[in-house]
């Protein structure tokens, strides 16, 4: 098993047992954002982590006498689990394998059958190629992992592609009327059948006493809320376009980047808060400055001004125009700018308007 999950109404809970001593932690995502954020990790990512991990792992096998455990790499994993909840499971899962292939290699097939996807397993598990050499077994992993990460990711993509699409043929159909047809085509990875509990936001220490959680609701809101065992990232995934869809969270392309987001802020943002591949700021922020440029350069009103504003700099540059004037007149010019284009009016308008304001 991965850990549970649990829903509340814009934010999902994953618990989980982050080492062997089996401590139980919890960590809340935005509802919708975490799985968008999956889909939208670019390969070139996802193979730099993997390979943090495989180099930490070559070193420790060489260097230690005694069999590296799951702590060496726990810093590493809770950075993950910051960043986003599938990237962190799939890490995770790496990290055990990696420690598996030193301790039990024997069960290493089963476990990777469990955890892989069907279709990732059956290519790759019959010509599972673990030696001795522990960088050739760490390398076979982070491609047999790799591969199956990026098939969930870009099959989830198109899954979402049909549930929010215009285009899509299901486009007759509601969101969530369209996710259950999806669900119901084979191969689908939304098949699953989850074993479900009552839980709440407190419940998570399972061995605090019931006198203990009910002393501690009284003053505190409680959210009761679904919880689900996780067995396959797939578990996941379908439970969290499940709520995302029937929560009627808006699932929206970003027009920059072409990645899928759930807006965190303003429901009518068009720009996802993510900073692509080889940029250094985030789609939101590009696209503001293009909005802005965008609207007024292609307005004639903004020509207008600007041809405007040159001819009275160069009066005041030649004495003609005190100081003052121009920058009276600039401010009401440019007030003008922006009241015109604002309320859509023609560039005709606006010539008159700073014929007005012109200074003799
Ligand atoms: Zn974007």
């Amino acid at each position: 098993m991965l850990g549970w999950v649990l829903f509340s109404e814009k934010d999902l809970f994953l618990r989980f047992t982050m080492s062997a001593v089996g401590s139980v932690e919890k960590t809340p995502y935005a509802l919708g954002g975490a799985l968008t954020d999956f889909t939208a990790v670019s390969p070139q990512i996802s193979e730099k982590l993997f390979l943090i991990l495989r180099k930490k792992f070559v070193t420790d096998v060489s260097t230690r006498i005694d069999t590296p455990t799951m702590g060496a790499y726990v810093p590493f994993l809770r950075k993950a689990l910051e960043t986003n909840p599938y990237l962190f499971i799939y890490l995770k899962f790496y990290a055990e394998c990696l420690i598996l292939s030193c301790s039990d290699k024997e069960k290493l097939q089963s476990v990777l059958r469990e955890f892989l996807s069907e279709e990732i397993a059956d290519e790759f598990l019959p010509s599972m190629l673990l030696t001795n050499d522990a960088d050739q077994t760490a390398e076979w992993l982070a491609t047999v992992i790799g591969k199956d990460m990026e098939f969930r990711r870009s099959r989830t993509k198109s899954h979402i592609d049909d549930i929010v699409s215009p285009d899509s043929s299901l486009a007759k159909y509601t969101p969530a009327q369209r996710l259950y047809i999806l669900k119901c085509e084979s191969g689908s990875g939304l098949g699953g059948s989850f074993k479900m509990q009552i839980s709440s936001e407190f419940d998570f220490d399972r061995n605090a006493n019931l006198g203990t959680v009910k002393a501690s609701l009284i003053d505190n809101p409680c959210t009761v809320m679904p919880e689900f065992e996780i067995n396959s990232p797939d578990d996941l995934i379908a439970l969290e376009l499940l709520y995302t869809v029937k929560g009627e969270l808006p699932i929206k392309k970003c027009r920059l980047c072409g990645e899928y987001f759930v807006p965190s802020g303003r429901s009518d943002s068009e720009y996802c808060s993510r900073i692509s591949l080889g940029e250094n700021k985030r789609c939101a922020q590009i696209g503001a400055m293009r909005t802005f440029k965008g609207k007024y350069a292609e307005n004639p009103i903004y020509a207008e001004y600007n041809r405007a504003y040159k001819r009275n700099h160069s009066r005041l540059r030649n004495g003609k125009l005190y100081d003052e004037e121009f920058r009276d007149w600039s401010a009401a010019a440019r007030k003008a700018r922006d009241e015109f284009i604002a309320e859509n009016k023609t560039v005709e308008q606006f010539r008159l308007r700073l014929t007005e304001l012109e200074i003799e």
